[in-house]
């Protein structure tokens, strides 16, 4: 089974944020440094699986399958319905379309917010770390992120209205820790940043004024390399391993899953 510390759930309810980059260069960077990694795509959009040449709309196993397996009387199993990406330790368990469907399938079935988390107590051997791409929205989807993960990363864009975006993705986060009955650390990380604009510096120092204690010290510049990156389906991490994007992911990666986490940053911290 997997240590739950090393299974991050990457999420936030705006778009457009960096969720998919950031899980797409952490999965490069582990695996460059020898962890096996999964990542997983939970968004029906597919961006990640899409990053890294599979179709949502034509896979044929998915993430789709495991609560299909569930509602079937089945303990949900990944095994099929992931695939080796075209790099080494570094596999996917792909979204496809139907996972627009879910709620509409199977909401208000019994333990389908635990599905994700059951198929990877199941993985054997299990790997060294996980990484959950989340969906833009609440749902089933998110539900069974936040209770498979042992950490959250918040990514947040640094720019005017962002702060709104993320006390809505943690009021979201205190209600799922509520029926979980879970406490989850979590980590605010800065996207997008570019300290040329006057947006980006005063939104950091709202961060900073509001969330000091889940913010990480890393924040993430802008850099064009990760589009680059993403157009070539490769991890910005192995593409361009110099660029100052991945520089920062990479020190984020000591500072939060594979260093300092420990330190009580736990949701019990936030008041509303
Ligand atoms: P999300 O998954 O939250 O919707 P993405 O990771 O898809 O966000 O990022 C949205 C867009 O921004 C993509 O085109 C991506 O290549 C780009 N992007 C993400 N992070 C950065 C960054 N640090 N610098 C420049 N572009 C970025
Ligand atoms: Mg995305």
């Amino acid at each position: 089974m997997n240590d739950r510390q090393h299974i991050l759930a990457i999420a936030n309810q705006k778009g457009g944020v960096g969720k998919t980059t950031t899980t797409a260069t952490l999965g490069g960077l582990l695996s460059a440094q020898g962890y096996r990694c999964l990542m997983i795509d939970l968004d029906p959009h597919g961006s990640l699986s899409a990053y890294f040449g599979i179709d949502p709309e034509t896979v044929e196993h998915s993430v789709y399958d495991l609560f299909q397996q569930l509602a079937q009387g089945q303990p949900p199993d990944a095994g099929v319905a992931i695939q080796a990406s075209a790099f080494e330790r570094l596999d996917v368990l792909p979204a496809s379309t139907a996972l627009a469907t879910l709620e509409k399938q199977f909401g208000g079935r019994n333990g389908m917010g635990l599905v994700v988390r059951r198929a990877l107590q199941a993985i054997e051997p299990p790997y060294d770390y996980v990484l959950i791409d989340c969906p833009p929205m609440l749902g089933m989807l998110m539900i069974n992120a936040l209770a498979a993960c042992g950490q959250l990363v918040i990514p947040v864009q640094t720019e005017y209205l962002a702060i709104k975006g993320l006390q809505r993705m943690l009021r979201t986060l205190k209600m799922i820790e509520q029926s979980l009955r879970a406490s989850l650390r979590f980590h605010i990380l800065p996207t997008l940043y570019d300290q040329r604009t006057r947006a980006s510096r005063e939104c950091l120092q709202q961060l900073q004024a509001a969330h000091g204690e889940h913010l990480t010290d890393t924040v993430i510049p802008v850099d064009t390399k990760f589009r680059d990156a993403s157009h070539a389906g490769k991890p910005a991490s192995l593409m361009f391993p110099a660029t100052h994007g991945v520089k920062a992911y990479g020190r984020f990666l000591h500072e939060a899953a594979l260093g300092r986490i420990e330190e009580g940053n736990s949701m019990q911290a936030v008041a509303s």
